[in-house]
């Protein structure tokens, strides 16, 4: 990467090597639900020990703001990641101070330990400048391999970068070698999707796709405001009425950038917000007073795969509809399978990223053909809204 500090710039061997990763994982009945992130890190903490160095990983897990507690214990981790590396990994009860010294200092060139949940000290979410220098006491380099964590400027995800040679790692390289080349240089045509529940958590992104892409589809309950505000009845649905003006602004810029914005013409309506609740399939200006709208219909899902086939980039956030409810994941589906088989196919690009999209992606079995797949949440709608990530730009020659 020309722009960003990489492995190819650092011989490691014997060095202490403070690696933040994304240890953030699902957790069901205390057992690991998706190792998804583990596998991600994998390449770069192989990397670094077959090269020699002592493998330091730092993390954070939940939210627990300062304080000890036993749920957000990274030791719940330890089994799955050593399972995934197949190799013992050492464990310290502390990220500094004298349990996190002693486990470094007895690490062996090529050996990985974890640190315990940055996030049990306050001075972490602070990026305090003397918690900085206790966690950079640990290393000789720093590298950064969370890109999902870098639109936070935390000691372990900004901090550090400041204080010791800083370089991306290789999940961090490919995610935005990956997402780069959809928005800053990508072939055209470019198609966005952006679905999901709100307008009001997508304002930026959707000002900054008009700009960047030829075609926004605006799919999921964010499509209901878009119609509301051009005066279609939409019943009983998801609708945020007082962003209509904001609607008619984002469709006022794509008219300006030359943009075309796609919006549904057809849709699947429900009386009752739940899964096989009995539904119907009704142009847009035929919604009941009492409907809901819960997906797009036919010639909508039509209407997308038809651009699709024209377009050569795609970056889509956010389902079509209420894909945790069949049958109302229908059009998410059928989609992302086209996208899939436009991508084998070798004539699109497509990278997709957040939570909920990953989620709709994989039960539409659709994630593996994708070219990118994001594991990244808020750091990748950060992206999409074209800010510059703080954990990124510290890593910039
Ligand atoms: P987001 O986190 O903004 O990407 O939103 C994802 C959520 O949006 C999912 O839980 C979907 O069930 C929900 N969603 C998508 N379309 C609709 C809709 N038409 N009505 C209600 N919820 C929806």
């Amino acid at each position: 990467m020309a722009y960003l500090h990489t492995l190819d710039e650092v011989d490691v061997k014997d060095k202490r090597i403070l690696l933040r990763v994304d240890l953030n994982l699902p957790m069901e009945n205390g057992r690991v639900s998706d190792a998804t992130r583990i596998e991600r890190i994998l390449p770069t903490i192989q990397e670094l020990s077959k090269k020699g160095g002592k493998v330091i990983l730092l993390a954070h897990f939940g939210r627990p703001k300062g304080r000890r507690l036993e749920e957000d214990s990274l030791r719940q981790i330890l089994p799955a990641l050593e399972q995934y590396l197949n190799r013992t990994v050492t464990f310290a009860d502390d990220c500094v101070g004298r349990s996190a010294a002693t486990v470094v200092d007895t690490l062996q060139s090529g050996e990985v330990a974890l640190l315990e949940n940055t996030r049990f000290h306050k001075e972490e979410e602070e990026n305090d400048a003397s918690f900085i220098a206790e966690l950079a006491k640990n290393g000789d380099v720093f590298v950064n391999d969370a890109f999902s964590a870098a639109h936070r400027a935390h000691a372990s995800t900004e901090g550090l970068a400041h204080v010791l040679p800083a370089y991306a790692g290789r999940s961090m390289q490919a995610e935005l070698e990956a997402l780069n080349e959809a928005l800053l240089n990508p072939q055209r045509p470019v198609i966005a999707i952006v679905g999901g529940a709100k307008v009001s958590t997508k304002l930026d992104l959707l000002g900054n796709l008009v700009r960047k892409t030829q075609y926004l589809v605006i799919a999921g309950g964010m499509a209901n405001t878009f119609l509301s505000a051009q005066g279609v009845n939409v019943g009983k649905s998801l609708c945020e009425y007082e962003l209509a003006p904001t609607a008619r602004d984002v469709l006022a810029k794509a008219t300006a950038a030359n943009c075309k914005i796609i919006l549904p013409i057809d849709v699947v309506v429900t009386k009752k917000f739940e899964a096989h609740a009995p539904s119907s399939i009704v142009s847009v200006d035929k919604i009941d007073a009492d409907d809901m709208v819960l997906d797009v219909g036919p010639k909508s899902i039509a209407q997308v795969e038809a651009i699709l086939q024209n377009c050569k980039t795609l970056v889509w956030n956010g389902p079509f509809g209420a894909f945790e409810l069949p049958p109302f994941d229908q059009g998410t589906k059928l989609i992302a399978q086209s996208a899939a088989q436009l991508t084998l196919a070798g004539k699109l690009r497509s990278i997709a990223g957040g939570g909920d999209t990953v989620a709709a992606l994989s039960q539409a079995g659709a994630a593996e053909q994708f070219s990118y797949v994001s594991t990244a949440g808020g750091a990748f709608l950060e992206w999409l809204e074209g800010r510059t990530l703080p954990g990124v730009a510290a890593l910039e020659k």
